[in-house]
């Protein structure tokens, strides 16, 4: 044997044994109230933490780095870690240090991993943002045929649906997972991909995706004989299906969350909206990350978590669907008519609760009493929400009423046997009822007496002893005792009390007692207590059964509820905002009046500003060519209208006086350039990829928002790229187009292409000023203003000037024709010679001067605050 195996310490052992099992995870080892990291781990984890980092004792001749965090801060730590891209084995004691002992003096406590951490399988609360989902999902191709699954442990909800490998990217980006589980060896196919979505990569081996053994393992889960009975599942579905699945086994020990029977979604019930579109519009997500600033923000007025989850949802995939949306516009339509049974609707489910996840986290074993009163709360308001709804209501609306009620038996049973307001953790007691069960009632009795006995004890024993200033006391160490000061001690230590009183410990000021009959009283109560315990343990596990017998109608409750916050959060908007019912048929219609941007109009109002309302019709000509100057209102215009067709599509009202909207099944939105410098794409880049996108894509039942195409390459480059492109959209997708430019000369098209008709965004010049009007017109702008822009940004008034001039010259000499650009340029005259600017100049200072010479892009940030300090001695 090596001298450093027999080195190495019974714990040590246990603990090398464990992490072997588990290399890629931190292993938080729990040690009594603390989870302890050791070595490699401790390292990484103080780091990341920023903990302190200390050692603890040796292994083979080396100390071992160690850090820890105490166990009931740890799901804080959880998060930090999974943030910064770690996985967390929660390593367990599985029995109590006393049990260890019984099997030997030396024996270590047993432990176990009960759960790996991982961003895809949280289910706490306070690790879960509770208005969104929080997915995992497995992707996988068999014989070139792709499927993508998903599940949100912390609802059970579990979905599939068949997906090309090139219709990942927008999948991704309309779900969003936190972890994406792909086939050992494929990381590399889908690596970009997936870092663009902002998942985590997990992988996993191919027995996991393979699909009759998945098959199996399904079917087992669910109790089924065959799958069919929850739809046609083609093997890649089964396969990533049972690859999600196996990973939850993995990940919560066999501790398997409530998985609701998989829907299998088809592909083209959504409308198709691309990643990069997805971003431009800030559906979800406002540009600079966050939820601030999206259209999801700017709209939620839902008031349960479940309401918020579900408008997540259908704003990232607005259907394609006319009965769908229009069975949706019903509901809201009725409830836009009774705005009072709406607000007493949202008032009766402020008081419900995240059913979703208090089930999920009772299922796994991770909840508490506080999630049984949960369940029991949301009943009870279902039922009171079903009373208050009336008996004629659209369908979507009556088929959620008649799922909010029929859990009486459930709701009794959890009224009967919990407390008003039980405590979060099972773990201490005290959450059953009086009442519910007689033998915890004649323990806690028995429990509670021996309490008052020994409060009556007190006074006996101040009599006894004549201390009256003796008190008895209660800690974890020495349970119940007699305490009293040092002076008093000594009469007490003497014969006859010494009889009575029994010494046990003496502090800096106190001497502290015990007596026969207090230790016996103790004993009883402790006996009561830990029997009370007991009894409340096994009563809360046969509560949660009864709870998760009814998972199934509990979901259905937990949707029904969803769905009529979600119908009255958009009434309650579209009474608020003043918003109509869009009309949506499968014609080709695009007729919106009086459209706003509900988001920009939303920040004006904060500054008191008013949004001014514009029409956009491109049923005759199907492509608007906006003109304009910058910041007179083209991309929000643009955008305002894609986001119409979204609003119209998920079911909600729009922000319109009227709007006509024939189904769009795919929105491409190009707006605005920026560097996707990590990928190494310049700004160009980036958009000739995201243009060709759109051009080898685009239905004739795409609407195509496309702003200032070719704006990042030189003048005719880009003007020739802008002019093809449109051609195409025209004649090739012939789709729906709002395409915005600054090239004035492509005007000229509309007289060309039938389809094309030109529009501008009016400004007003007023003494040489420009006054942006944001009217969206029919026509074409007669110029582009970008001198008064320029001035209005603030531009040295000399170079406005200098501009107007060079400007005036080019402008003539394109009317009078022929003359070359550059022979308009020499024939300018100079610089210096140009006639008196606005300001006349005064004599320049000695720091001017300095200035003058001085070449910033070719200073280093020292040479530049060396010349600050240069200039201010000048002063
Ligand atoms: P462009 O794309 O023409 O450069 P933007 O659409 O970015 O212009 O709009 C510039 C600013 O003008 C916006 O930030 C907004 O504050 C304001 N604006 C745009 N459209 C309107 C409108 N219809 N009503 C009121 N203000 C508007």
């Amino acid at each position: 044997m090596s001298t450093a195996k027999s080195n190495v310490t019974p714990m040590m052992a246990q603990y090398l044994e464990i992490k072997a099992a588990h290399p890629d995870a931190l292993l938080f080892y729990r040690m009594g109230d603390f989870y302890e990291m050791f070595f490699d781990d401790a390292v990484a984890a103080a780091e990341a933490l920023d903990i302190a980092l200390t050692k603890r004792g040796k292994h083979e001749g080396n100390e071992i780095p160690m850090c820890g965090v105490p166990h009931h801060a740890a799901e804080g730590y959880f998060l930090t870690l999974i943030r910064k891209g770690f996985r967390v084995a929660v390593c367990e004691q599985m029995e109590s240090p006393a049990e260890a002992k019984k099997r030997g003096y030396k024996a270590v406590v047993k432990r176990e991993v009960v759960r790996l951490v991982t961003p895809g399988t949280l289910t706490e609360d306070s690790l879960l943002d509770a208005r969104r989902h929080n997915f995992l999902a497995a992707y996988h191709v068999v014989r070139d045929q792709g499927a993508l699954a998903w599940v949100d442990i912390s609802t059970g909800a579990f979905h599939v649906m068949t997906c090309p490998g090139t219709m990942l990217g927008p999948e991704l980006a309309r779900l969003t997972p936190k972890e994406l589980i792909v086939v050992d060896g494929s990381e590399a196919d889908w690596a970009g991909l997936v870092s663009d979505s902002g998942a985590t990569m997990t992988t996993l081996g191919a027995a996991a995706f393979d699909s009759s053994a998945g098959e199996k393992r399904l079917c087992n889960l669910y109790k089924i004989g065959s799958l069919d009975a929850f739809g046609k599942f083609g093997r890649p579905e089964i396969a990533a299906m049972s690859a999600v699945v196996e990973y939850l086994e993995i990940t919560q020990k066999g501790n398997l969350p409530l998985l609701r029977p998989p829907v299998l979604e088809g592909q083209s019930a959504g409308m198709q909206i691309d990643a990069a579109t997805r971003k431009s519009l800030e559906l979800t997500q406002a540009i600079g990350g966050g939820r601030q600033g999206s259209l999801l923000h700017c709209i939620d007025r839902t008031v349960t978590a479940g309401g918020a989850r579900l408008l997540e949802r259908r704003l990232s995939s607005p259907s394609c669907t006319l009965s769908v949306i229009s069975g949706r516009q019903d509901s809201v339509a009725f409830l836009v008519e009774q705005s009072r049974l709406t607000a007493d609707i949202q008032d009766h489910l402020r008081g419900v609760y995240d059913l979703d996840r208090a089930l999920s986290r009772l299922a796994l074993d991770r909840g508490g009493p506080r999630d049984m009163a949960a369940v029991r709360n949301t009943l009870g308001q279902a039922i009171s929400l079903a009373e208050a709804l009336p008996d004629a209501m659209p369908n979507l609306l009556s088929t959620a009423a008649k799922d909010l009620t029929g859990h009486d038996r459930l709701l009794d049973l959890l009224d009967q046997a919990l407390i008003a307001e039980p405590p979060l953790l099972a773990r201490d007691g005290g959450f059953i009822a009086p009442g519910y069960d007689e033998e915890l009632d004649e323990v806690r009795t028995l429990r509670d007496e021996g309490r008052s006995v020994i409060a009556n004890m007190q006074a006996q024993y101040a009599e006894l002893s004549g201390v009256q200033s003796l008190k008895i006391k209660h800690n974890n160490v020495l349970g119940y005792f007699i305490e009293t000061t040092a002076t008093h001690a000594e009469k007490m230590m003497a014969a006859p009390l010494s009889e009575t009183f029994i010494h046990r410990q003496t502090t800096a000021n106190q001497v502290r007692f015990t007596t026969v009959e207090l230790s016996e009283i103790e004993t009883r109560i402790l006996n009561a207590g830990g029997r009370a315990l007991e009894i409340e343990k096994r009563l809360y596990s046969s509560i949660t059964e009864a709870i998760i017998a009814q998972a199934g109608p509990l979901g259905a409750l937990a949707r029904a509820l969803a769905e009529i916050d979600l119908a009255a959060a958009l009434s309650h908007l579209a009474v608020a905002e003043n918003w109509v019912r869009p009309k949506v048929d499968d014609s080709r219609a695009f007729e919106i009046t009086g459209g706003r941007h509900p988001v920009v109009e939303a920040a004006l109002q904060k500054d008191g500003a008013p949004f001014v309302a514009n029409d956009c019709g491109l049923t005759d000509a199907s492509i608007w060519l906006l003109t304009g100057p910058n910041m007179a209102g083209k991309s929000t215009f643009l955008r305002q209208n894609a986001l119409l067709a979204v609003l119209a599509q998920m079911g909600s009202f729009v922000p319109a006086n009227e709007a006509h909207i024939g189904i769009v099944s795919q929105i491409f939105s190009r707006v605005g350039a920026s560097d996707d410098l990590a990928r190494g794409r310049s700004t160009f880049m980036v958009e000739m990829v995201e243009t060709a996108a759109i051009l080898n894509q685009a239905n004739d039942r795409a609407l195509v928002i496309l702003d200032e195409i070719g704006r990042g390459t030189a003048t005719y480059d880009g003007l020739s790229i802008a002019w093809a492109t449109l051609e195409h959209l025209h004649d090739v997708n012939r789709c729906r187009a709002l395409f915005a430019t600054h090239y004035h000369e492509m005007s000229a098209l509309s007289a060309k292409l039938d389809g094309v008709e030109n529009a501008t965004v009016s400004v007003k010049e007023w003494e040489g000023d420009v006054i942006f009007l944001h009217e969206v017109k029919r026509g074409t702008a007669d110029r582009s203003y970008g001198v008064q822009v320029a001035r209005l940004a603030g531009l040295p008034p000399v170079v406005v000037e200098r501009a107007k001039v060079v400007l005036d010259a080019l402008e003539k000499g394109e009317r009078e024709g022929g003359s070359s650009s550059k022979a308009i340029i020499d024939d300018l005259p100079l610089f210096a010679a140009t006639p008196a600017p606005v300001t006349t100049p005064e004599p320049s200072s000695a720091v001017e001067d300095k200035l003058k010479d001085v070449l910033p892009d070719e200073l280093t940030p020292k040479e530049a605050l060396a010349l600050v300090y240069e200039l201010r001695d000048l002063l």
